[in-house]
């Protein structure tokens, strides 16, 4: 009881240094909100169950259960991350790179997508949090509409990239873009955004790629931490290497454990490694708005590989690992469709910096 209490001090002091301005108000209506809803919201998981299935039963008995620890618990994020971490250390075990130490769940009050990772000698922690599911939800909203309105258009003219454009414009997806780059721009965060509207019919395919960005996103901090384990006394760099090579080597690994856990999941996103592809996308677009909208060229960091090598090495992994010329051309396709949106939503904010 006593270690557990330990323990508990030690990832909330962590989550207070998480914490930002501005962000905690939200994230206490949040809390606010789900404690006042909990029987409708759990009432609402029964309706679900009964279209389709079993997880509406198991999610309407959690919600009633769940209890906080702590002052910056979120059901959501335990939900959404709890689960997928078990199934990215199982992964990781049958590919032959188990973590040796037990790696924690906490949530992360933080507002930005990225997880924080703290390792340690005994046990890791792994805090992800409402930053990280909104930034990929949104995004994961706007590319699963895309895809979809791109699907209902003529065969014929699927392949020609002004019908493509045209389409997306008129659907609202690149306003709805256009809208994401600069809120992230401006706070680097898409917590508390707001809604985007979405046919309900979408859900499906946006829930498998939101789901395929954040099987990865864990995937990558998990790899920090094997990587931590061999080499404790560099913070995971090997002998001879640098932080930039350690940020690649994770997210090698990341594709691989994303790629096993689509075959597992039967999730056609995270096993042709589309997910990490849109993600990176994602925050590609954010930075060139940006930099239109500030004036400040984009900085590639001498730390941290840029978006565009992260990238390239989804490409370069996928041709060493001799995926199947499909699986090639389906990444190359969604990054053709996100690179349109992209090159829409910059012509937009370039007309938007002159005109202002
Ligand atoms: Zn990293």
């Amino acid at each position: 009881m006593r270690i557990k209490d330990e323990h508990q001090r030690y990832v909330e002091y962590f989550q207070r240094q998480l914490v930002r301005p501005g962000t905690e108000e939200f994230l206490g209506g949040l809390k606010k909100w789900f404690e006042i809803n909990r029987i409708s919201i759990a009432d609402k998981c029964l309706n679900l169950d009964r279209k389709d299935g079993s997880h509406g039963n198991r999610l309407a008995s959690a919600v009633l259960a769940h209890q906080d620890i702590g002052d910056h618990d979120s059901f959501f994020s335990r939900q959404i991350f709890e689960p997928l971490l078990a199934k990215i250390i199982a992964i990781c075990t049958e590919i032959g790179t188990p973590p040796r130490l037990p790696i924690r769940f906490a949530n992360s009050p933080a507002p930005e997508p990225s997880p924080a990772a703290l390792p340690s000698a005994n046990e890791h922690i792994l805090f992800a949090g409402p930053g990280t599911f909104a930034f990929c939800n949104y995004w994961g909203k706007v590319f699963s509409t895309a895809f979809y309105e791109i699907g209902i258009l003529p065969k014929r003219k699927r392949r020609s990239v002004s019908a493509i454009s045209r389409r997306l414009a008129k659907c609202g997806v690149v306003a709805d873009a256009t809208r994401l780059a600069i809120r992230y721009a401006a706070t680097e965060s898409l917590l508390g955004f707001g809604r985007i509207e979405q046919h309900k019919d979408l859900r499906a395919s946006r829930v498998l790629l939101v789901n395929s960005m954040e099987a990865f996103i864990l995937a990558h901090e998990v790899a920090h931490f094997i990587s931590h384990e061999e080499y404790p006394n560099s913070s995971g760099i090997p002998p001879d290497s640098n932080q930039k090579q350690l940020e690649l080597n994770c997210d090698a690994l990341g594709f691989a454990v994303c790629n096993g856990y689509g075959a597992q999941e039967n999730n056609p996103f995270a096993f042709q490694l589309i997910g990490p592809v849109l993600f990176f996308y994602a925050l590609r677009l954010s930075d060139i708005t940006r930099s239109i909208l500030t004036g400040a060229p984009i900085v590639d960091s001498e730390t941290h590989p840029s978006t565009d090598e992260r990238i390239r090495a989804v490409l370069q992994f996928l041709k060493d690992a001799e995926a199947g010329r499909s699986v090639q051309r389906n990444v190359l396709d969604a990054l053709d469709v996100a690179m349109i949106i992209g090159s829409q939503v910059q012509v937009i904010m370039h007309r938007l910096v002159k005109g202002g």
